[in-house]
């Protein structure tokens, strides 16, 4: 097997990674930025770039899961966060910067009326279905295989316990659970039907991010649109990643206006956050001025420290930006192609803008988060072997891009992941 630290010296990870197991499980506290034999620890980013523990220099194709949009220490938001903290870094009041980071949300998402802030983006999930099951007076939901909206086990990423256990999850909660397949119209329909009268929501991602990377079809987001209606149910639509790939969110690209959009990474410019937002009539459940409201509270919820890294993290992020950073991904995926290809490596590189993944060991090209491999043994030797070669992305083949980014960075990025996907010959050899 391929060990990192045959090649990269990372002795201060190695060591971190013992310590950190002497008081959490197996040393992580994340499911999703484990990777065998340990994870590399890092100290320190900059821009593109984080440093690891031993001094060594990757360029960062994963941004926190693509909440550093504009990389890392952006010297604007540093500045932003350094003043707040010397004012204060949590009110249990109202504070001016909450109130212009959700300006900047309503006016960018005009399907947003109104907002409430959480603290990531699970929350912001909990928060509107909460929200659609009092407006609703329903428990029901409908969601996709391979639709991931965080940690909260009420809304699992699929419904095979193969795919991810459902241990210690009630099963009367996955009761209230209708399945459907991503981009597919008719299964949408039979699952609306299956939950009939008691569907509270459909809940989806516009594109699927941990699913694989799988842009959703106007076709499919406008029937989603449509069957709620007629079901007397609400659109939620996860937004939490897919709002860095237009100014109003990718429902703007896909022509849809759900009743709740949820938000989360980049609007706290690299701060903890999330965002529950849409119909004024849905959020008002929540006024407290309102007998019997919604009660929602949070420690941290619209602290001001995540809201003024969160409106210059918006700024940067104008129209403009987000056509450069997408115009860049489009370029890094193609590239991505042609470099394993080239390397006789088969691939299927599925992308959306800024967001790419690469999927190894698949029964031909992906369409579906059925179609995917994350467990590939493949992809795990890639992954380390671009570890080598100072390019970090997920364990999994997910990869996403920074505004810190330009065109000799991707230039150079593809020529090392060429020289990692070369050290795959005796493997493929074997295949
Ligand atoms: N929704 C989507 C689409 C996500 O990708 C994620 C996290 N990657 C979440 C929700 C959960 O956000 P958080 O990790 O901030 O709870």
């Amino acid at each position: 097997m391929l060990d990192v630290a045959d090649r990269r010296e990372t002795p201060g990870s190695a060591e971190l990674a013992e310590r950190l197991r002497r008081a959490l499980p197996g040393g992580d506290t994340r499911s999703s930025t484990f990777y065998e034999p340990y994870p590399i620890a890092f100290e320190r980013g900059e821009g593109c770039r984080v440093w690891d523990v031993d001094g060594n220099e990757y360029v960062d194709f994963l941004n926190n899961f693509t909440s550093l949009v504009h990389g890392h220490a952006h010297p604007q938001i540093v500045e932003a966060v350094a003043l707040q903290a010397a004012r204060g870094t949590a009110f249990p009041a109202p504070n001016v910067a909450q109130a212009e980071l959700a300006e900047r949300i309503v006016e960018r998402v005009p399907s947003i009326e109104l907002l409430r802030y959480t603290n990531s983006g699970s929350e912001a999930n909990m928060l509107a279905i909460r929200l659609a099951r009092a407006y609703t007076g329903r428990e029901r939901i409908v969601k996709a295989d391979g639709g991931y909206h965080g940690s909260w086990e009420q809304l699992p990423l699929a419904g095979s316990p193969a795919t991810g256990s459902h241990d210690g999850t009630p099963q009367a909660v996955l009761d209230l659970i209708h399945w459907c397949e991503f981009n597919d119209v008719e299964s949408l329909r039979a699952a609306v039907e299956e939950a009939g009268d008691r569907l509270a929501a459909i809940v989806l991602e516009p594109v699927q991010l941990v699913g694989g990377v799988i842009a959703g079809t106007p076709e499919f987001l406008r029937a989603a649109r449509e069957l709620a209606d007629e079901a007397g149910a609400l659109l939620v639509l996860d937004e939490v990643v897919t709002l860095r790939l237009a100014p109003g969110g990718y429902q703007s690209v896909l022509g849809v206006r759900p009743d709740l959009t949820t938000l989360g990474k980049i609007i706290g410019g690299g701060l903890p956050v999330g965002a529950t937002g849409g119909r004024r009539e849905v959020l008002e459940a929540a006024d407290p001025r309102r007998p019997g409201h919604v009660g929602h509270s949070g420690t941290f919820n619209g602290n001001p420290l995540t809201s003024v890294a969160g409106c210059v993290s918006l700024d940067l992020l104008d129209a403009a930006a987000i056509e450069r950073l997408n115009g860049l991904g489009e370029r890094f995926a193609s590239g991505l192609r042609g470099v394993l290809e080239a390397h006789g490596v088969e691939a299927s590189v599925t992308s959306c803008g800024s967001l790419v993944q690469i999927h190894l060991e698949t029964e031909g090209p992906v369409r579906t988060f059925g179609d995917t491999n994350p467990g590939s043994a493949l992809l795990a030797r890639l992954h380390r072997a671009a570890l080598d070669e100072g390019v970090f992305f997920a364990g999994r083949g997910l990869l996403n891009l920074s505004t810190a980014m330009d065109d000799a960075v991707i230039d150079r990025a593809l020529d090392a992941l060429g020289r990692a996907a070369t050290t795959l010959q005796p493997a493929l050899e074997r295949v």
